[in-house]
């Protein structure tokens, strides 16, 4: 976790509100994860497609230069997901298709990557907000990881020049930052805190263990996890909203990247799900259809 800046944000007390991600390193380490995770998964051949996804993401976002100072990101949620994206995110999806150009690939993901290339500016902004608000069309979902991906990189560049703002602490399930969902929560090692990661823009901010993150009640949770795995991923699922949201251990795992090893864990979603459990966040690299988040 050497890559992440401990930054203050909201109303400190001893523990770091606000965890900020560390840039274009970030699709870095979640492309060698997923890499690593690949060999041998019953998903393997998905999985290394992924990282070459994520492998794009990092060069785009090396290549992509935000004004710092032309942007007055406003306090509260400085990146609002309900405002239209960055308009980077369009430059970062050229580039990722670019490096995906070469990369074998099914049929669809070909199919997805020629229909994006040909489309024009005004309906890749609103493909960007229905992969965002999760109201996708059956017809979109090839499309929509690229996309995901692609609004990723200026979300990630920008949430981690955020660090050294206040940000009000989240009152709902949402990231303080920019109000999308959490990808996964995770166990620190040592201090065994709970950090929830956002699924867009990749900062992570504490909440309290053995609670709820939608109701915040602490009464009805409970864990599950696949038997016979390697215990790294668990469910909390509660009993009072039917929500459940994926916690990740980075004592079982140190190298985890909590967007990598959720898509790395699905069976456990499918487990939760037929006991009648309502998933918390999405994974933009994983579309589905007619999902809300
Ligand atoms: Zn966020
Ligand atoms: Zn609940």
């Amino acid at each position: 976790m050497s890559e992440l800046q401990v930054a203050p944000g909201g109303d400190l007390g001893e523990v770091a509100y606000l965890r900020a991600p560390a840039g274009p390193e970030r699709f870095r380490r979640r492309a060698q994860r997923l890499a690593a995770l690949a060999p041998g998964h019953a998903a393997g051949d998905y999985l290394a497609f992924l990282a070459l996804v994520c492998e794009a993401q990092a060069a785009a976002a090396g290549a992509t230069r935000l004004s710092p100072n032309g942007r007055d990101l406003p306090p509260g949620r400085p990146l609002d997901v309900a405002a239209p994206p960055p308009a980077e995110w369009r430059a970062a999806l050229s580039s990722i298709l670019a490096s995906l150009e070469p990369a074998a690939m099914p049929g669809p993901a070909r199919e997805a990557l020629r229909q994006l290339a040909a489309a024009g500016a005004g309906p890749l902004d609103e493909l960007a907000g229905r992969v965002l608000s999760g109201e996708l069309g059956a017809d979109e979902l090839a499309r929509a990881p690229l996309v995901g991906a692609a609004l990723q990189v200026p979300y990630v560049l920008l949430a981690a020049g955020v660090g050294a703002m206040p940000v009000a602490r989240a009152g709902d399930a949402g990231c303080p930052v920019c109000g999308f969902g959490p990808v996964a929560g995770l166990l620190l090692a040592g201090d065994r805190l709970r950090y929830l990661s956002c699924g867009l823009c990749a900062s992570e901010w504490h909440l309290t263990r053995l609670q709820c993150a939608v109701c915040r009640q602490a009464d009805q949770v409970a864990y599950l996890a696949v038997e016979g795995g390697d215990g790294v991923a668990r469910a909390e699922a509660c009993h009072r909203c039917h929500a459940y949201t994926k916690i990740l251990d980075v004592e079982k795992a140190p190298r985890l990247e909590p967007a990598a090893d959720d898509l790395a864990t699905l069976s456990l979603d499918l487990l939760v799900a037929e006991q009648g459990f309502a998933r918390t966040g999405r994974n933009l690299l994983l579309a589905t259809a007619g999902g809300a988040s």
